[in-house]
């Protein structure tokens, strides 16, 4: 995987996903001209973890940056908002109503958000519980200036990612429930799960978007 070049690496992923599977590139700790290199190739979604990075990282592309999607994909928050809104397309880790309320406050039209669920119900992770979802999405839809795209989760790691398996079948099921409540502002199209580690695995269960990093960049330096 050294020898060869984040651009190829994204396109050899890319090649092997089946077209209708969606790829963001997770960027965390990525240069911006590593950045550069992955749009050069294709890539049209960026996934960051963190503001402060991505207006560094942004500022550097310069115009550059216009051609993918960002996506924040860590967790946000309340007093970032405001400085999160100009940086992001769509804010995927959206998990309390609070937060929601902040980003719909601040926010000139319509923002595209995710509900992040934290599957796994594991302390160490961020995200609304499955049986919380449904009640989270009605309440966001309520507020009227968000557009919930879909869900996003970090599934909890295993070794062998067979083992993750029932978890991302979790989010296929809660993903169809919340169909359901499908209207102007709940589009609910997305499912966002599956790493490195386990984007095989998740996109056999239904992820429609993947999420990966070292794959395409290799380790993480810093
Ligand atoms: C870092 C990160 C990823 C990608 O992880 P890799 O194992 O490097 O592919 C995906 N989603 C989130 C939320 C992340 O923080």
């Amino acid at each position: 995987m050294s020898t060869t070049s984040p651009g190829e690496n994204y396109r050899r992923i890319r090649d092997e996903l089946p077209p209708e599977v969606a790829l963001l590139v997770a960027a965390k700790g990525r240069t911006a001209e590593e950045l550069a290199e992955v749009i050069e190739a294709g890539a049209t979604l960026i996934g960051q973890n963190y503001v402060q990075e991505t207006e560094a990282v942004r500022a550097e592309l310069g115009a550059g940056a216009e051609a993918a999607e960002w996506h924040l994909i860590g967790h946000l928050q309340r007093n970032k908002v405001n400085r999160a809104l100009p940086l992001f397309d769509v804010i995927q880790s959206v998990d309390s109503i609070r937060l929601a309320r902040a980003i719909g406050g601040r926010a000139a039209g319509n923002v595209r958000v995710c509900v992040e669920v934290n599957v796994g119900g594991e302390a160490s992770k961020y995200g609304v519980s499955p049986e919380a979802a449904a009640s989270l999405v009605e309440q966001m839809s309520a507020l009227g200036n968000l557009r919930v795209e879909g869900l996003m989760t970090m599934e909890p790691y295993c070794e062998d990612p067979e083992d993750a398996r029932p978890y991302f079948r979790r989010m296929r099921d809660l993903f169809q429930d919340l169909g359901a409540l499908r209207g102007p502002n709940v589009p609910m199209q997305v499912l966002s799960m599956g790493m490195t580690h386990s984007w095989r695995v998740a996109v056999e269960e239904g992820a429609n978007m993947v999420r990966v990093g070292t794959a395409i960049f290799g380790p993480r330096h810093r």
